[in-house]
């Protein structure tokens, strides 16, 4: 117990050949001014990359960059250099690091109450929901925490709306997803995953989903001829396959086909809303409404995790009480950091910065020598390139080599890599950020 102390103190070395702890002194005859001296010394990156890898478990693979502070759109490491963040934490911090109105909202409400549970009412939850439903223009909201769960409960709706409303045969209701799709880690987000590195090893899989190619109308439609479909799940641009953007027209032609077979469509904005794409939702590029619309990360500006699922009455009112919830969904810290969160995104208007500082960053992007960049795409403050790889280079080491010039980025699927910066990043600032992109690029 006491070496495990130290040793996220960092008074002592960790050997990373080892991953043993080796003592740098015997805490038990510390003065206590000696003590916060240690307390004091922070760790070097390669120390924080050893203890990580040590006592953590391996179901990530980061970039090696060691970091500790953060505010707007960049970080520092522990060695004190700074870094432009262009993943904004898979678009959690859209309203970039430590922004001071939701860090305000974070510690008045913290040193106030912080939780009760939804075993009693508080005087904070009550307000957010009307705030986030009316912005939206949704009858409820059903909290949740992380976003995996916010699917979770758009389908625990669908399947129970399947079976009160339309008429379902108790248990055969379907959802349909679109290949390529995430949303998360639980055994039912992986069920639906066609990425062998999300499922493989982890089955038996949840039944009753099924899946259609990705902006493939044709195959929705026959899709959605079985009576016994749900809900059609689909993020308006995919994210974590690598920015995929549908063609024009895609999200209102399922619109129109969810309607047509009394399907519910569910987007999940937990990555492409909240003015990642240069809207506040992506789907408000075609100005149509989801049914169930889940929301995530930036839903507290990457403080705290906040979900959030909206919908109208006839699907949220047939969850009845004790059918679903969460102890800590909808607590009075997770309300006011998500109001001062989406409060920000409002007054700075960050989705307007993001639709302008896109169309800059692609234009740049665009430049980029095609031999090395096959490929540049995305909406808003959401892109992508894909890297041609060669023997000389992947996606990886040009990550690695962008970390070098001061800018984070990591690949996704081996050959792409999102660029996503927080969205109040500002025009010169984009125009640095793509001469390191162009700069890193041409060094190979
Ligand atoms: N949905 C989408 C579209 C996502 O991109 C993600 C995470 O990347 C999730 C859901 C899951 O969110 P969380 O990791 O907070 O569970």
């Amino acid at each position: 117990m006491n070496g495990v102390h130290s040793l996220i103190r960092g008074v002592r070395r960790v050997t990373p050949a080892l991953g043993r702890a080796v003592h740098s002194g015997t805490s038990a005859s510390y003065s206590v001014a000696s003590r916060a001296k240690h307390e004091e010394r922070s760790l070097t990156s390669e120390e924080v990359y050893a203890r990580e890898d040590r006592y953590g478990a391996h179901n990530y693979h980061p970039l090696p960059v060691a970091l500790e502070r953060g505010e707007g759109v960049h970080l520092w490491d522990v060695e004190g250099r700074r870094y432009f963040d262009f993943l904004s934490a898979y678009s959690a911090v859209n309203q970039g690091h430590c922004h001071p109105k939701i860090i305000a909202a974070l510690t008045a409400q913290a040193s106030r109450l912080t939780l009760t549970s939804r075993a009693f009412y508080n005087d904070v939850l009550g307000a957010y929901e009307q705030f986030i439903s009316t912005l939206f223009g949704y009858d409820k909201v059903l909290p949740m925490n992380t976003g995996v769960e916010g699917g979770e409960t758009a389908c625990k709706l669908a399947r129970k709306w399947a079976y009160t409303v339309k008429g379902v045969p108790k248990y055969e209701a379907k959802i349909i997803f679109a290949d390529g799709n995430f949303w998360g880690r639980t055994m039912a987000a992986i069920s639906s995953s066609t990425d062998p590195s999300s499922y493989d090893g982890f089955g038996p899989f949840m039944p009753g989903f099924e899946l259609v190619p990705y902006n493939d109308i044709p195959a929705l439609e026959k899709a959605l001829q079985d009576p016994n479909v749900a809900a059609f799940m689909v993020e308006p641009i995919q994210g974590e396959a690598g920015v995929v953007v549908p063609d024009p027209g895609y999200l209102t032609k399922v619109r129109e086909l969810c309607t047509k077979h009394s399907v519910l469509f569910i987007a999940d904005e937990v990555q492409t809303g909240l003015a990642r794409t240069g809207r506040r939702l992506a789907v408000d590029h075609e100005a149509v409404r989801p049914d169930i619309v889940v929301l995530g990360k930036a839903l507290s500006g990457g403080v705290y995790p906040v979900s959030a699922v909206l919908c109208d009455d006839d699907v949220m009112l047939t969850i009845k009480p004790g059918e679903h919830g969460s102890t800590y969904g909808g607590n009075p810290l997770a309300c006011r950091v998500s109001i001062a969160a989406l409060e920000v995104l409002e007054e700075e208007n960050l989705a307007e910065n993001a639709e302008r500082m896109g169309q800059i960053l692609r234009a740049e992007l665009d430049k980029l020598p095609r031999e090395v960049v096959s490929a540049v795409r995305g909406k808003g403050l959401l892109n992508a390139i894909v890297i041609r790889e060669t023997e000389d280079y992947d996606a990886w080491k040009v990550c690695l080599r962008l970390r070098d010039n001061g800018l984070l980025a990591k690949p996704t699927h081996g050959d792409i890599i999102r660029f996503a910066p927080p969205l109040v990043i500002k025009e010169d600032e984009v125009r640095e950020c793509a001469d390191i992109i162009s700069r890193s690029i041409m060094s190979f």
